[in-house]
């Protein structure tokens, strides 16, 4: 049996980790792959901000957990005292009685292999399987891989990868500036989105697309259009664009699920719905939707309380709130009577503006024999009162 091994930190793990172990193992022709996580090697102290092992080990599982005889060790990761891969190798001999072992390395770890914990012992019992990390490390790799020989008598496998020059430091400088994606699988990256790890914001392009596969392909014009006008209102009245940006993509992701799947959204997240009257049902996807863009995207409170008042307003609405009323509301797509007066409106007065678009909406409603929720009522009668003349106007949260 042919074993191939392949640590490292994987903080997080990369498309360039997964390729290159896929390209060793089938150029080896391995029977298993093992990535082994480390703990906390003393060498390359964890940078701050590193999420907890257990969540390091879920990184390395959604990014290797597709690959065909691949298989995720904690044989390092679970344990808080650092072990070194000359005590790890011997672990897993135990266990694969008999097989060849490979040490699968990148360029960087190779050329120092050397100095590894009891190398010469380490050296007789694998066979170093060394990638390129970039183009000009094949010299390097095959100075290196002959003074091995010398010193040890041990061959090395140079691996054909095709170089991918990104590392794990480099994500974690473009995870918050909505970069990286695109050296990350999608499982993976999704994982970090949801817990908003290494500070990552979503990809632009990534969360609409995300967003888009959960709408009725309609609908997707109109959610294009609001956060078009999010962003154009958040300007105007000086709130956070991309909080605005990120509400108005993500503001109807459950519109198309029906009642039981609202409720079981809500319910996952310990809200339960009794008595539900059917004019309420209109209501369900605002909050399902808050409860989802918190739990698959990670959303903060301010962004997840704009989806969850987009539809009813509320009485005390933060800024962004009101700009999301208003953009689901006045967004191009939409052409409805009186509509022009209030784009007119959400620039010039924000608030008399939402008075006006909540009056639009209870007379809509009424016409069409539906009861407008109370809430929305008490939207109106704060705005009312903020607005009156000589009101002393307090502080939106
Ligand atoms: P950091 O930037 O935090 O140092 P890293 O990207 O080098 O991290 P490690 O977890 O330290 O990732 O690497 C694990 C193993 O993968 C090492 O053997 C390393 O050389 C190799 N490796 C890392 N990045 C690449 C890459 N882009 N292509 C090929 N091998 C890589």
């Amino acid at each position: 049996m042919k074993i191939g091994i392949f640590g490292g930190t994987f903080n997080p793990p990369h498309i360039g980790h997964l390729q290159s172990a896929k390209t060793a193992a089938k150029q080896l022709g391995l029977d298993r792959l093992l990535i082994v996580p480390a703990g906390a090697p003393p060498h390359k102290p964890l940078p701050e901000g590193t999420p907890s092992a257990d969540v390091r080990l879920s990184l390395v599982h959604a990014t290797f957990d597709d690959v065909r005889g691949a298989a995720v060790s904690d044989i390092e990761i679970k344990d808080s005292k650092f072990k070194y891969t000359v005590d790890t190798v011997k672990a897993i001999k135990k266990e694969y009685n008999g097989a060849r072992m490979f040490l699968l390395v990148g360029a960087d770890m190779f050329l120092s292999l050397g100095t590894w914990k009891d190398s010469e012992s380490l050296l007789k019992s694998v066979t170093p399987a060394v990638f390129s990390r970039n183009a000009d490390d094949n010299r390097n790799i095959s100075v290196y891989s002959d003074e091995l020989q010398e010193l040890f008598g041990t061959r090395t496998e140079i691996i054909e990868n095709d170089v991918l020059d990104i590392s794990s430091s480099q994500l974690r400088r473009l995870l918050p500036q909505r970069e990286g994606v695109r050296y990350i699988t999608d499982t993976t990256y999704s994982y970090i989105i949801k817990g908003r790890l290494y500070g990552a914001k979503p990809d632009w392009a990534w969360l609409r697309g995300k967003a888009y596969a959960m709408l009725d392909p309609k609908r997707v014009p109109h959610v294009a259009g609001c956060e078009s006008e999010a962003v154009k209102l958040a300007e105007r009245w000086g709130a956070d664009v991309d909080d605005a940006r990120e509400a108005g993509i993500l503001h109807d992701i459950t519109k198309k699920l029906d009642t039981a799947e609202h409720i079981g959204i809500l319910a996952q997240n310990g809200i339960y719905i009794k008595n539900l009257q059917n004019s309420e049902e209109k209501l369900l996807h605002p909050k399902s939707g808050a409860a989802l863009a918190r739990t698959v995207f990670g959303v903060s409170d301010e962004v997840s309380n704009a989806i969850m008042w987009h539809t009813t307003g509320r009485r005390g609405m933060s800024l962004l709130e009101k700009v999301i009323y208003l953009a689901d509301y006045i967004e191009p797509e939409r052409d409805i009577p009186g509509i022009d007066e209030l784009r007119k409106e959400a620039y010039a007065d924000i608030d008399k503006a939402m008075i006006m678009g909540m009056e639009m909406s209870v007379d809509d409603m009424r016409s069409r024999g539906i009861i407008p929720n109370t809430t929305t009522f008490d939207a109106l009668d704060d705005l009312r009162e903020r607005t009156a003349p000589g009101a002393i106007i307090r502080e939106s949260r």
